[in-house]
This record gives C-alpha cells, structure tokens and sequence, in this order.
C-alpha cells in the first residue's frame, strides 16, 4: 500500500520536545541489493549508529541516545524485509515509535534530531502517481487502475448486441450495406459510452492523476473524444496494444512510458510555475519568496529540485522559516533562531500537514527549476 497523508499525522503532529530528540531511520533493505542479503542491512544501521554515536557530546545525550537506539535495534533486528525500504521513527523518552515499510528505494540516512526527518518519506509519497489504463475497441474495452507497477482494479466490458457481420452472397442491397455500417457505428457508439460511464464510476471512487488509452488509434482518438473534459485533460499516452494483451504486458508497457511521461509532466508544471510567478499569478519562485508564502500558509503545491537543500534558521519562538544563516533575531516575533541545514524538509512537512502537495522534479524539469533557485510553488490565493 502507497503511504497515505493520515498515516503521517502521528509524525506531523509531534510536538517539539525540548528535552526528547527523535531517531530518524530511514533502512534500505531491497532484498534485489547483494549488500543486504543475509541482513546485511544490520549491519549498515549499526555503522551509522555508531558515527552519530561519536559526535554526542557529554552522558545525557549519550544516554538518550543509547536508548533509542537500542529500541531501534530491537525492531531491526526481528525485522523481515517486506518492500524495498523501512522507516523508523523513536523517541524512547516518551514510548514514541513509528515503522512502516516502503515500497520505493530509499537511501540508508540515520538523523538524531529535534524533530523527525520526514522528507524522504514525504518523497516516497509523491513518487508514485494512480493511473487509469482503457484498452478499447470498439467492441470490446478493459479498464484498470494501476499503482506501483501492481493492478488495483481491473473491468471488462463487452458490447451487448454485438452486430455480427455475416458474408453476404452477393445480391444484398446497396441499401442494407450501408444500414448495417449505420446499426455498427449505433453499436460502437453506444459502446463508447458505456465504457466513458464505467471509467467515471471508477475515476470517483479511485481518482486518478493520469489516464492512459490503449488500442487501434481510430478508436483510442474517437474515445478520448468522448470523454469529459476533465478526464480529457488528464490523458497523457495512446499506447497500441491489442485487447488480447496480458496484465503482464499492459504493466510493462506502462513501466516502459511511465518515467518519460512523468519527466514530461513535471517539465510542464515547472515552466508553468515559472510563468505564472514572472506574472505574480499565485505562484512564486525561489527560496525567499518561497518561505514567505509558506508563513502566510499560502502554498497549494510545492515544488523542489531532487536533492537540493537549502540551509536556513527556524525561530526557536514562533516556528518561521528563514533563508541563508547568521544569528539575526527573528523579524516576526523577535525570539531567537537557530540555523538548520535544510529548510526544504521543514517546508515540505508544513505544506503536508496544511493539506498541500509537495513535488520533488527530477531530470530536466530540476535542471530548470535549479536556474529558478531550486524551490517554487503554486499559491492558495
Ligand atoms: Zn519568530
């Protein structure tokens, strides 16, 4: 199961300890990896346990450390790898603890923080979008919904009164040809139709971000004709497939397309971000800009660069965001900040918590938006 913005609520909410320091783990542990068969994964957890280890300094911390990892320890070690990486979350300060697997690869990264470190779990939530998948004919169709390369929903749907084309001898009518063609053309029609009704039943149930038509392309572009505009809008492939075609095909051929089309979506949404913010239409770019609209609770989506991070302080007093380092007092409230070295990781898990989406680009749609500061976002109002 994909990670759902619920799940993140305990994590999201936990409110700052000024004694209790959370354990962030985040335990590659694909078993496709040769470094982490036979629990290899183990032993990669307790390197970066005792590097941390080093650096605390005096008994206290120590303590709380040892604590914490210990608890950590525990569940590893009875862990059985289920997907292709685990988090965890501890604070053994106050029984707090946190583990889910994940299904996409992520990085062994350990923190011992204030907060839990929550941005690649927040990645992981956003890298992987629902597809609609119909593969129509114009007697025939097959609906599916496709997450993380598995099927969740298959439908099939036949044409009822199917016309049969029966070999005329020869003597029929120029007349009756052409009135079966029109009975046909009725029959696919109203074909099409009941497959558009099929698909929105589903798109309400089990929304989809992206819809991908399959088949003869006559008839994919006679479908996409037919559909709402807002299912219309959210086509992005015509993909030729026969409707014999196994799961086991639509699902590779969906692999195959699935990293371009993603690329090409996210390239979109940045230069329309670009655009808008050079025309001051609720969207803005770069950091400051971007912190900003974030204090004002304004940021429907979040955009950042793969990888970037942006060194910043957080008031210690009232929470705000701040660009670059130094000791300036907080400008809202006057209370002290404190430098940290990634803004981007506060920022996402804000804009999560408010309801907002985060966006983490990859490939080209990066490269541009790094020209832009590394950060964007579209704006509420
Ligand atoms: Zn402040």
């Amino acid at each position: 199961m994909p990670i759902a913005r619920t799940e993140l609520e305990d994590l999201l909410q936990r409110e700052f300890r000024p004694d209790g320091r959370v354990l962030s783990v985040y335990l590659n542990v694909d078993q496709s990896q040769a470094a982490n068969l036979n629990r290899g994964f183990t032993a990669a957890l307790k390197a970066r346990l005792r590097s941390i280890e080093q650096q605390l300094d005096g008994e206290k911390l120590r303590r709380e450390f040892a604590e914490d990892s210990q608890r950590v320890m525990q569940a590893v070690a009875s862990y059985q790898p289920q997907g292709r990486a685990l988090a965890l979350f501890c604070d053994a300060s106050d029984g707090f603890f946190w583990q889910r697997d994940l299904k996409v690869g992520v990085e062994t990264e350990v923190r011992w923080d204030e907060r839990p470190y929550l941005r690649p779990l927040i990645e992981a939530m956003d890298e992987h979008e629902r597809y609609g998948v119909v593969l129509v004919s114009r007697e025939q169709a097959r609906l599916f919904t496709i997450m993380l390369r598995e099927i969740e929903e298959r439908r099939e749907i036949s044409s009822e009164n199917k016309i049969k084309h029966i070999k005329s001898p020869g003597n029929e009518s120029a007349r009756s040809q052409a009135n079966i063609q029109r009975k046909d053309e009725e029959h696919a029609q109203h074909h099409m139709k009941e497959v558009v009704a099929e698909l929105e039943e589903i798109a309400a149930r089990r929304p989809f971000d992206r819809l991908v038509l399959a088949g003869p392309h006559e008839v994919t572009r006679e479908f996409q004709a037919l559909l709402p505009k807002r299912l219309q809008q959210l086509v992005v492939a015509s993909l030729p497939l026969p409707m014999e075609a196994t799961e086991h095909e639509i699902l590779a051929e969906m692999q195959r397309v699935e990293g371009d089309i993603e690329r090409a979506a996210e390239s979109a949404m940045v230069e329309r971000m670009i655009t808008q913010a050079a025309k001051g239409a609720q969207a803005v770019v770069g950091a400051g800009p971007v912190l900003e609209a974030l204090r004002m609770g304004r940021i429907m989506r979040l955009l950042y660069a793969h990888g970037r991070t942006i060194a910043g302080r957080q008031c210690t007093n009232c929470g705000t965001l701040f660009e670059g380092g130094g000791v300036t007092p907080c400008q809202y409230c006057g209370g002290n900040t404190r430098e940290i070295p990634d803004v981007i990781s506060r920022a996402a898990e804000r804009v999560v918590y408010s309801g907002g989406l985060v966006e983490n680009v990859r490939g080209p749609a990066a490269a541009r938006l790094e020209a832009a500061g590394g950060i964007g976002a579209f704006l509420r109002f």
